[in-house]
């Protein structure tokens, strides 16, 4: 079956009792097991929900895996992840990475004796570089947020497993429509489901996908123990969200496209970071990693520095001014300040996200209204 009728069929089976097209959603904290010692297919909600059972099924299917695990947010399935290693393991993570990874990796990760690096994931050279005895783990996110860099994902599975390390893909602004890191050598995709899978800026959650069972086990051991899973509702709302996955991301990279050439033409703007974009270094692996879209994050420069940014987040009408994205409604943000604010400014701007960077996400409204927005917005600078 394709993708979009997956998305709808897959996991999202009629009610057996009732026939109800859209599956019930259950409530249920504890299930009434069959005698004392034995265990029916749910016992409690913590460990297992039907409802997020059906959710976890369409999310393995969708990226190729042979299982899924949802959490109550993005970050407690990072966190999940990092708790597969010990004290004196080592991780290895891209520097293009969510400012909330780089701070649970900096300054809680760190406290359980674990080391952590950054290196420049687009060269797998330097990748190769940065491994060290101890690397048990190399985290990674292509587009990279917030400069949507292009990181070659088979050739860093192939890297991470010469050291026998594991590959961790945060796959969250491609989206499995347009990328499917397992199915190009990773071993862990990882998405905040609070961005395009939830896509409407109405639920919080994070999902794992693993390829093997064995490492299934292992993060589901984790997700239990500690006990980060994703509620029934948000659940059943991210199961309804995903059967429009296809149709939104496509669209949303459809309008992005156009935005992103309008911005690289504004003489306003410095500099444009899109993947589409032929002048972006990662243009031509964008083609061949992501297929059929380029996805719906911009971000640009603006000449004029901090507060020249400021005055433009702050002058759009139809973008909200808001960390966040993937979903319906386009949002503006100024990283220094919002979403990478986590970041000691030094390594900030080391990692080149600039004071006068804009990010945009890109929603499902027409984009003639949106670059008009955008537009109005730039006198401001
Ligand atoms: N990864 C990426 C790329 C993100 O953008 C975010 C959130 O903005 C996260 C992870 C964390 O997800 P959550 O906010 O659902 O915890």
């Amino acid at each position: 079956m394709q993708f979009r009728t997956r998305a709808i069929h897959v996991g999202q089976e009629p009610d057996p009792n009732t026939g109800a097209v859209v599956p019930p959603i259950h409530v249920a904290s504890t299930f009434v097991q069959p005698g004392p010692g034995q265990w029916g297919r749910y016992d409690y909600s913590r460990s297992g929900n039907p409802t997020r059972a059906a959710l976890e099924a369409t999310l393995a299917s969708l990226e190729g895996g042979c299982r899924a695990l949802a959490f109550s947010t993005g970050m407690a399935a990072v966190h999940a992840v990092t708790m597969l290693l010990r004290s004196g393991d080592h991780i290895l993570a891209g520097t293009d990475i969510y400012g909330g990874t780089y701070r649970l990796l900096h300054k809680i990760v760190n406290r359980a004796g674990i080391e952590v690096s950054l290196v420049d994931t687009t060269q797998p050279q330097r990748v190769a570089e940065a491994f060290r005895p101890n690397t048990r783990l190399l985290w990674i996110e292509s587009p990279g947020n917030p400069l949507l860099s292009i990181t070659d994902i088979a050739a860093c599975a192939q890297v991470a497993h010469r050291h026998g390390a594991w590959l961790a893909v945060d796959n969250t602004l491609a989206t499995p429509v347009l990328t499917r890191p397992l199915e190009l050598g990773a071993d862990i995709v990882m998405h905040s489901a609070t961005k395009y899978l939830g896509g409407h800026s109405d639920l919080l959650g994070g999902v794992l996908v693993v390829g093997k069972a064995p490492l299934g086990e292992e993060l589901y051991f984790v997700q239990n123990a500690t006990g980060a899973v994703l509620g029934p509702w948000e659940s059943f709302l991210c199961s309804r969200a995903i059967k429009t996955l296809e149709l939104r991301v496509r669209e949303q990279c459809h309008t992005a496209m156009q935005v992103a050439q309008f911005l690289a033409a504004h003489p306003k703007v410095e500099r444009v970071y899109y993947p589409g974009l032929p002048e972006h270094p990662g243009h031509a692996l964008a083609r061949r990693q992501m297929q059929g879209g380029f996805g719906a994050m911009v971000s640009f420069e603006v000449s004029g520095g901090f507060d020249a940014a400021k005055r433009v987040v702050g002058a759009t009408r139809l973008f909200r001014l808001a960390v966040s994205l993937g979903a319906v409604e386009s949002l503006i943000e100024q990283p220094a300040a919002m979403s990478h604010a986590s970041y000691d400014r030094k390594d900030r701007l080391a990692h080149g996200i600039r004071d006068e960077l804009i990010r945009l996400s890109i929603g499902l409204e027409a984009p003639e209204d949106l670059i008009a927005d955008l537009d109005q917005a730039l006198q401001q600078v």
